[in-house]
This record gives C-alpha cells, structure tokens and sequence, in this order.
C-alpha cells in the first residue's frame, strides 16, 4: 500500500513525501480512512508506530476540506490533547512538516512556560491546538482560548494522561467543546479506565489495533545484567565506556534519582544530563537537543519525562532501574529499535527487583537474557529491601502521581534456593546455548552459597551445575541452560 491510495490530498502527499515515508505504516493504514470518513475512532496504538501522522494527516485533510464557514481569530478547528510538554512540541512539529503546504494555522500550548506569549498567539488564527490539558484548562478560566468551535478532538496516549492524573481536567475541557464533533481516542493500553472514558466520549468508533512493539519487538534485543543495588553506577559507566554507547536513555524511578546519576556519571566523564518535570522547560528542551544531535552522551530520564520523546534509532535505552509497572518497562524500551532500526535495551537489576522483573517478563510473554559481567556478581548475603520511592509520576503537568508507582515491597526473599520449587519454564522450545562461543565454562553454583531468589521468588530446582558459559567477546559471561546457577542467570544471549 501506499499514501497515494488514502485518498490524500496531493499536498499533503507532497510534504508526506519529503519526510522520506514511503508507505504508510499500519496504524496508518487503518487510521486514516477511519478518520477521512468523519466517524470517531478507538485506537490502540503507541509511540513509535506512526500514530502521529495516523490522526495528524486525516485531520489536516477534513480542515482544508471543511465547507464550514471560516471561523473567527482563535476559534480552534481541532485540539489535541497531549500528555506531556516534549510530547505536545514533537506532535505540533509533525502538524507544521506535514502541513506545509496547506494554509492552517497551529499552535503548542503547554505548561512551564510564560502564558502571555500564548495569550497573544490565540489572538491570531489558530486552526489546530496541540495542548497539554493543564495549560489549556488555566487559558479557559481566563478565557483566552475557544474551544466552541472545535470539530475534531484528539486525546493521545490517553492512558498516559489518566496515570497522571488528568482526567478532571480533560472533563472540564469536554464540557465546553461543542456536542457535534469527531472524537478520536489513541492509547497504548486499555484499563477500564479507559474503556470508560472512550464509553462517554465515542461515539460508534472504529477500532484499530497494531501490534504492539512489546509483542513483536524482534528489533530491541533486551538484557538483564544483575548487580548490586549499590554497584549499578559503577557498572553502568562500566558498559557504556567499553561498549562505547552513544545516545543512551537511561531510566530512573525518582527525579532526584536522575539527577544525581546524570552528575555521577559526568563525575566519570561521560557527558550527561537529565531530564524530568521539575527541570525549566527551557533545560528540557536544550537537552533534549544536545542529546539528538548526539553531543550528550547520556540522557537520565524518569518515565514521564521521557513518554513520548521521539528519538528515532535511539540505540540503547537502559533500566537503571525497573519500573514499578511493568508497562512502563514497554514504554521504556520503546524508545529503541525504532523505525526499522536496531536497539539495545539493558535493564541493571538488583535483588530487590526480582519481583518486577518477574512482573515485566510475564507482561511481554518472554525471558530476557540475563548477561552476568564477571567482577560485578551479585553479593548473596545482601538482602532485598523494598523500594520504597516510587512516587516519581510528577511531572508534565499539574495533579500527577496518583494512581500507580505507590510504594511497594518486592524481592522478599521467598524460596532462597533451597533446591526445591520448580523450575520456571524457560521458554517452550527456545534453542539454548547456541552459538554462544565456548569461553572458560566458569563452574556457577558450586561451593557457593548463592541463595537469593530467583526472580518471583522461585528457586530454580537444584541439581548438578550444568550450565554452560560461554566467554563472549567483550568479555562478558553468559550463563545458559539448567544448573544453580546465581540468581538471574538463565538463558545466554551474545554479550555486546
Ligand atoms: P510516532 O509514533 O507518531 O511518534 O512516529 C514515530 C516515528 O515514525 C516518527 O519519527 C515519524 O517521523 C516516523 N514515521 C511516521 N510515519 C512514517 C512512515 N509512514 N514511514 C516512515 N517513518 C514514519
């Protein structure tokens, strides 16, 4: 398939075109006649598929097509609802690239920033509002923006905006948008939450699936390496200076976190800065820039930061730490191995983790391998302890931070390898220990007293250790197959 077949408009195909897109991708593909044939749409889809331009290309056609009467200065056509503040700029971005030769104007309108500005530019046309929905709700209480005459909503990663605690906001903000409109609602999952919100907004939608990049994501190759809650800065350097990574998004659960690994790792020479909500707008976006472009190394990020920065082939994504909901795992490492382009997604983990470890692999339906760098194993008398900083959802906007990432205990110490229990299974069929060179096969598990769990608390059953290991280049050791093995250390896969 390809663009011209959506029944686009020939400038649109133009300025399509010059983004180098040569064919639409699904979510594309099925968005946008779905959206050119008036009706609301459900979709299920996230960054990194082409979500933008599935409902960003429809709507610019249905606006230059409209047979509405032109509306007055700042009479808004059609609004976007977006998360976060990186996000909203990405997406007002793509309105300006694919909309370059048609005459609409548009408009980001987001927190952190200096409202008169945008007080101003709403005085002038604006055809399509991209809003972050704590702004747009303090331009309506002052009356500087109208919404009576929307034709067309979209509400973008909408679960998002419900984690952080929008969705006051977003009912305030329906309330004044006109009864007759087209609704469009793109999520990357489907809580009750929010079917119910699509149950009060749409109306008789089209529904469209794509894969989700968790299910297929054959393009991110992810491992484990386990290591010391203490040792995770050391090790982190560690890779990033041997394998010489550049363009490294590293996930941390709190702010301050980030903060403070981002000066570490500077400390270590490695330039790095980090980015989250309680950062100016400004000190987002110059980082933001510097990273792209490849001058900073290391970008820290905490999860909302970082939803929805389009990076496209951002080669490594790592887990400094796991997040309290497995979900964000998938939203972390969808960062990578974007756009048909390979990428590597490393989760540090240490043994209070195992429990949301267990969690992630249960959510993608696979095991990651697990890569043990030799000197930084594990100490089995060290304890897991809970985690207790979880509360990092605030930022993007205003009343984030409810709902998920409470505090919670995990890795409490179930089954410490008692050589009972079951072994997990280890991926029905999956070919192990193949091609994994032949290295020094360092016995595991013998005269040791390796005893935390394994992640979910389940020890693996005991036994002889068979294990294979294999010296893979970069010295790095894989453990592969059955045995009692340390904790983690499961399937191989090759140590980059
Ligand atoms: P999105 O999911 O909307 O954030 O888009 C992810 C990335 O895919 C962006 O960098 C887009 O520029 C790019 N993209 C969108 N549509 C296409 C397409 N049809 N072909 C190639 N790249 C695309």
């Amino acid at each position: 398939m390809n663009f011209t077949s959506l029944g686009l408009s020939e400038e649109i195909l133009r300025a399509v075109t010059e983004c180098g897109y040569t064919e639409p991708t699904p979510v594309q593909a099925q968005a946008i006649p779905a959206v050119l044939s008036g009706g609301d749409l459900l979709a299920g889809a996230q960054t990194g598929t082409g979500k933008t331009a599935g409902f960003t290309l429809p709507i610019l056609q249905l606006l230059t097509a409209s047979k509405k009467p032109a509306v007055g200065k700042g009479a808004i056509r059609a609004l976007v609802l977006i998360p976060t503040r990186e996000l909203a700029a990405q997406v007002e971005e793509s309105v300006i690239k694919y909309g370059k030769y048609l005459n609409l104007k548009s408009m980001t309108m987001i927190g952190g920033v200096n409202i008169n500005p945008q007080i101003n530019k709403l005085k002038g046309r604006v055809d399509i509002l991209v809003a972050t929905p704590g702004r747009l709700l303090d331009h309506l209480q002052q009356k500087t923006v109208d919404l009576s005459h929307v034709e067309i909503l979209v509400l973008d990663e909408a679960d998002r905006m419900l984690d952080m605690g929008f969705i006051r906001d977003i009912k305030k903000i329906l309330a004044v948008l006109p009864k007759q409109r087209q609704n469009l609602l793109f999520s990357a999952t489907f809580s009750d939450e929010i079917k119910g919100l699509a149950d009060g907004l749409l109306n008789k939608p089209a529904m469209i699936e794509v894969a989700r990049r968790n299910a297929t994501a054959e393009l991110i190759t992810q491992k484990i390496y386990p290591v010391d809650r203490e040792r995770k800065r050391e090790l982190l350097t560690k890779l990033i200076k041997d394998h010489n990574w550049f363009q490294v998004l590293v996930f941390t659960r709190t702010k301050h976190g980030a903060n403070n690994l981002a000066e570490n790792l500077a400390k270590d020479g490695i330039p790095s800065m980090a980015i989250h909500g309680n950062k100016s707008q400004a000190a987002r976006t110059r980082a933001l820039a510097e990273f792209k472009t490849g001058k900073l190394q290391v970008l820290c990020a905490t999860d909302i930061a970082a939803r929805g920065i389009d990076i496209s082939e951002l080669p490594h994504v790592v887990n400094y730490e796991l997040p309290n909901v497995a979900e964000d795992y998938v939203h972390r490492i969808g960062r990578t191995g974007r756009a048909g382009s390979e990428g590597e997604a490393s989760s540090l983990v240490c043994i209070d983790e195992h429990k949301l470890l267990n969690d992630i692999e249960r959510l993608i339906k696979r095991e990651i391998p697990v890569v043990q760098i030799p000197g930084f194993e594990p100490d089995p008398r060290i304890r897991a302890e809970p985690i207790l900083n979880g509360q990092n959802r605030g930022q993007g906007g205003r009343g984030q931070g409810q709902g998920r990432g409470q505090p919670r205990a995990q890795g409490q110490g179930k089954g410490h390898g008692q050589g009972q229990g079951q072994p997990r299974a280890q991926g029905a069929g999956k070919p192990q220990g193949t091609g994994q060179g032949t290295g020094q096969g360092r016995s595991q598990g013998q005269g040791k007293s390796q005893s935390a769990p394994r992640p979910g608390g389940q020890p693996r059953a005991g036994g002889n250790s068979t294990s294979h290991t294999g010296g893979a280049p970069g010295h790095v050791q894989l453990t592969v197959g059955g045995g009692l093995p340390p904790p983690l250390h499961r399937s191989g896969g090759r140590g980059r």
